[in-house]
């Protein structure tokens, strides 16, 4: 591939993002990781768009070609804008399919150029989400293995965990 753009909400960035990331890099020239500003499930973000584009910085920081950027228009402008003729996403279970199946069709039918790419997840990171890392840690449970070690400290200072 070319250069193809990774995007979601990152509300925080995981392990199960990281793992798509770092597979997408391996067989494209370029990387770009897009930070939608304004996700469209549930209440707002826990962490600001600068905040979740600085801890995917500071998680990706050993990979080459890889940048991070945020976006608040539709994710095929995105693309277009960078350059890019490929969105890449990441697969878990059954449950993410119908959802992305629409997206990927629904994008395809506004831009032909720009095709959808999906990465299976592996299993050990098949039942991660933002949101059950944020459960988890609202609760003071460990997230030790789940996200990076930068996002570990944020999520400590933000919910005010001991
Ligand atoms: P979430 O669904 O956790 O709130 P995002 O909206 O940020 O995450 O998701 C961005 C992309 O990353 C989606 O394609 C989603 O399927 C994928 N993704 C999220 N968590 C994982 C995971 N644990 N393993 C693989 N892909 C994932």
């Amino acid at each position: 591939m070319k250069r193809a753009i990774v995007p979601g909400t990152f509300d925080p960035i995981t392990c199960g993002h990281m793992d798509i990331i770092e597979r997408a890099a391996a067989h494209s020239d370029e990387i770009i990781v897009g930070v939608a500003e304004s996700p469209d499930k549930g209440e707002g973000p826990l962490f600001t768009t600068a905040e979740r584009v600085a801890l995917i910085e500071d998680a990706v920081e050993h990979l080459a070609h890889v940048t991070v950027k945020p976006f608040a228009t539709l994710l095929v402008d995105f693309a277009e804008e960078e350059g890019a003729t490929v969105i890449v996403k990441g697969l878990r279970a059954v449950t993410d399919f119908e959802r992305e199946f629409q997206m990927a069709a629904l994008n395809w039918r506004l831009d032909k150029t720009i095709e959808t790419m999906f990465i299976m997840a592996i299993p050990e990171y098949m039942y991660l989400s933002s949101s059950a890392v944020k459960e988890i840690a609202a609760h003071d449970g460990s997230v030790k293995g789940l996200v990076p070690r930068g996002v570990e400290e944020a999520l400590a200072l933000k919910l005010g965990a001991p």
